[in-house]
């Protein structure tokens, strides 16, 4: 099945919404095509912007809430990202894109069989410098420093690690909130975290670790 037309229906919405704003973004979506990236019966729901059922009561997030993710993290080619949630693995495709060879990518998912899909996913995408892990992303990753971290789940506060993990100069995306969570956006400075933006209001499954919900 051809699935170009339905793929530039969908970049011209998030473009009229505002929510898909720069050429690097589009471009990433253009090469991650995100019916290899849901499973196989809703492969022709794939470019609807609509969040989609996985295994384990999760989802995958609807496109435009994964472009305006994307968007806010601002990667440039070359960074180390960090990503806490991996669910399907498209969000880390779309940044893998951007970092681009010399770059990398670190997503850790708390399911073991999400995790193994996605790494599937990723493959099946030709996708190389994404490191799919199991865990309890709220850790982040010990003595490890990121350019960037997205979490993509609902945290009731920015996890310790995370902030630490953060390196000076550095963008943290991440949905806050119990019920409906606010999208915060925050920029890693010498005194600490500085929030340079709140993005609005999405709904997301709960992020649940050490550093998280119990
Ligand atoms: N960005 C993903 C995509 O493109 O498909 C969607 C992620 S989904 C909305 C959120 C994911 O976060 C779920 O797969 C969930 O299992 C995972 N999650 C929740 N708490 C976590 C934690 N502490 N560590 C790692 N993953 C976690």
């Amino acid at each position: 099945m051809d699935y170009t037309d339905a793929q530039e229906a969908l970049i011209a919405h998030m473009q009229d919404t505002g929510a898909l704003t720069s050429g690097a973004v589009e471009t990433a979506i253009r090469a991650m095509p995100r019916h290899l990236f849901v499973p196989p019966a809703y492969a022709r729901h794939a470019y609807m912007d609509e969040p989609m059922p996985l295994a384990h009561g999760q989802t995958i997030s609807q496109p435009s809430t994964v472009v305006v993710m994307t968007e806010a993290l601002r990667v440039k080619p070359g960074q180390r990202v960090l990503e806490i949630g991996t669910g399907s693995g498209w969000q880390a495709a779309l940044i893998s894109y951007i970092v681009g060879v010399k770059g990398s990518v670190i997503t850790i998912e708390r399911f073991a069989e999400l995790a193994r899909e996605a790494k599937q996913n990723l493959r099946n995408a030709r996708v190389e410098n994404v490191d799919v892990r199991v865990g309890d992303g709220t850790l982040g990753v010990r003595g490890e420093k990121f350019d960037g971290i997205i979490v993509t789940a609902a945290a009731p506060f920015v996890p310790k690690p995370l902030e630490q993990q953060l390196k000076t100069g550095g963008r943290l995306v991440i949905p806050m909130g119990k019920v409906v969570q606010e999208m915060f956006v925050f920029i890693k400075t010498k005194k600490g975290l500085e929030q340079a933006d709140v993005l609005g209001q999405f709904r997301f499954v709960p992020l649940v670790g050490k550093y998280g919900f119990q």
